[in-house]
C-alpha cells in the first residue's frame, strides 16, 4: 500500500493514522478534515469548555510535535465532497482529486435540525468547538434557556446552564430524559435529578415552533399551544452520520457507512467512529456515538486495512457528567431491556445496575460508583446468565 487517505481529522481519524504508523505503514499518508482546528476532544465541549472551567488549548488531542511525527500531509479546513470507491479517488471541496489505495472514513456525525427556526439568532446546535464557543458566549448573555431534546447532550447543557444560574426548560417528546439510552427507571431518576437542580423538565410533549421577534428567538411553542419564553434555544435532537459526501460512491449507506465485522466497507476502504455501522459478531449491526468507540474502532479498522483480519467486538463504554453525577455504561443499555439495581441505592446518590435481554446480561451502569462499573463490566463481557444475577453476589 502506497497512499492512505484518512477523511475526518478528529478522534477516529487521528487514532487510525497513528495506528497505521504503529503497525509499520511507511507509505504516503494524507489526513483531510473539514474543520480548520487540529484534532481536539469533543466530550469536554458540553462540560468543562462550556462551563468556562477549561480553555480550548486543554482539549487538543496531540501536541504539534506528535502530529509532526506522524509524517502526514494535513489538509484542514477542506471537506471531502465525493468518493469513487471503484476508481479509488477522493474529491475535495476545492476540486482536488486524490488517488488512494487505502481509505479510512472517519467523518463522524452532524447534529439534526428542527424543520423550523434555525434562521433566528440565539438558536444553537452543538457539535464543534466553534459551536461551543458561540453557545458559551450566548449563555453569558442569556437569562432564560430552552433546551429542545433531553438526550445526553441536552441534559449536560441543562446542567451547565443551571450552574451558571440561568432559568432552564428542557423539553422532549419522550416521557423522560435519556429514556431511549437508559430506559424508564433511569429516565425518571434523571428527571428527578434535573428537577432537583431547578430545571423545568417538560417531557412527553413536542416542540411545534420557535418564536422570534426581529430575527431573534423569543421562545418555544409546544404542541399543546403553550409557550416557553427563552432568549437562547439549544436544539439537541440527536445526530446523523456524516455520509452526505458518499452519495454515489458505491458504498452501502444505511444508518452510517455499512461495514462488515472487520470495519471494512469495500476493498481498500474501512470506516470507524460515529459514522461507521458495523456487524458486531456478538450483538449484530451497531453504530455508536461514543468517544471510546472512536479510538477502539479506528485502531481495529487501521489494522484490518493493512491486511489483518480481527473482528471488532468491543464491550462498548460511554459516560456522561451532569452536575456532580457521573454515569458510566458498559455494553448495551436501553428501554427494550430488563433493568435491575444490584448495588447501592439511588436515594444515596450512588448505585449500580445491570441490563439484560431476559437471558443474558447485556450492559452495566454505574451512577457515581466507578469501581463497581469496572467489576460489573465482567458480567457484560462474559454475558452472565440473567437468572444468576438475582441470586449470586455481584
Ligand atoms: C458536545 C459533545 C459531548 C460529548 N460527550 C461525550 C461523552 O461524555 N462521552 C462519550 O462517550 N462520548 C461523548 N461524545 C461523543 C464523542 O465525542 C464522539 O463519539 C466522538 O467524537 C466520535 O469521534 P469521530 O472521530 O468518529 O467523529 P467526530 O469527532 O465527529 O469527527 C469527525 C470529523 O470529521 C470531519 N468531517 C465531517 N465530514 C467531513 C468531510 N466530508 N470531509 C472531511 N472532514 C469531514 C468533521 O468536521 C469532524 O471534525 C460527545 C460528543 C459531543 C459533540
Amino acid at each position: 500500500m502506497e497512499h492512505v487517505i484518512v477523511v475526518g481529522a478528529s478522534a477516529a481519524g487521528l487514532t487510525a493514522a497513528e495506528a497505521l504508523r504503529r503497525e509499520g505503514y511507511a507509505g504516503e499518508l494524507t489526513i483531510v478534515g473539514e474543520e480548520r482546528h487540529s484534532p481536539y476532544d469533543r466530550p469536554p465541549l458540553s462540560k468543562q469548555i462550556l462551563r468556562g472551567a477549561w480553555d480550548k488549548e486543554r482539549i487538543v488531542l496531540r501536541s504539534d510535535e506528535l502530529l509532526a511525527d506522524l509524517n502526514a500531509a494535513w489538509i484542514l479546513g477542506t471537506a471531502a465532497s465525493a468518493l469513487d470507491a471503484l476508481g479509488r479517488k477522493v474529491t475535495l471541496a476545492d476540486g482536488r482529486v486524490l488517488a488512494y489505495d487505502g481509505l479510512v472514513i472517519a467523518t463522524g456525525a452532524t447534529p439534526r435540525r428542527l424543520p423550523f427556526g434555525h434562521d433566528l439568532a440565539g438558536v444553537h446546535l452543538l457539535r464543534t468547538l466553534d459551536d461551543t464557543l458561540a453557545l458559551r458566549d450566548g449563555l453569558r448573555q442569556a437569562r432564560t434557556v430552552a433546551i429542545v431534546g433531553a438526550g445526553f447532550l441536552g441534559a449536560e447543557v441543562a446542567a451547565v446552564a443551571r450552574e451558571l444560574g440561568l432559568a432552564v426548560t428542557m423539553i422532549d417528546p419522550l416521557p423522560a430524559p435519556m429514556i431511549r439510552q437508559f430506559g424508564a427507571e433511569m429516565g425518571s431518576l434523571l428527571a428527578q435529578l434535573h428537577r432537583g437542580h431547578g430545571v423545568d423538565v417538560r417531557c412527553g410533549i413536542a416542540v411545534s415552533a420557535l418564536t422570534g421577534d426581529e430575527g431573534r428567538v423569543t421562545g418555544v411553542e409546544l404542541a399543546d399551544g403553550s409557550q416557553v419564553p427563552a432568549d437562547l434555544v439549544l436544539v439537541a435532537v440527536g445526530a446523523t452520520p456524516a455520509t452526505g459526501w458518499l452519495a454515489g460512491s458505491g458504498l452501502v449507506i444505511g444508518d452510517g457507512v455499512e461495514c462488515d465485522q472487520y470495519c471494512v466497507a469495500a476493498p481498500g476502504v474501512v470506516a470507524a467512529g460515529d459514522v461507521a455501522s458495523w456487524d458486531h459478531p456478538g450483538v449484530g449491526r451497531r453504530r455508536l456515538e461514543h468517544r471510546m468507540n472512536a479510538t477502539e474502532q479506528a485502531t481495529a479498522a487501521a489494522k484490518n486495512l493493512l491486511g489483518q483480519s480481527i473482528p471488532f467486538e468491543p464491550v462498548s463504554y460511554f459516560w456522561t457528567d451532569q452536575y456532580d453525577v457521573k454515569i458510566q455504561v458498559y455494553g448495551r443499555s436501553g428501554d427494550d431491556l430488563d433493568f435491575r439495581i444490584v448495588a447501592g441505592d439511588p436515594a444515596d446518590g450512588r448505585f449500580a445496575a445491570l441490563y439484560g435481554d431476559g437471558e443474558r446480561v447485556t450492559g452495566a451502569l454505574a451512577w457515581n460508583l466507578p469501581r463497581q462499573a469496572r467489576v460489573l463490566r465482567e458480567h457484560v463481557a462474559r454475558r452472565t446468565p440473567w437468572s444468576s444475577t438475582e441470586t449470586e453476589s455481584l
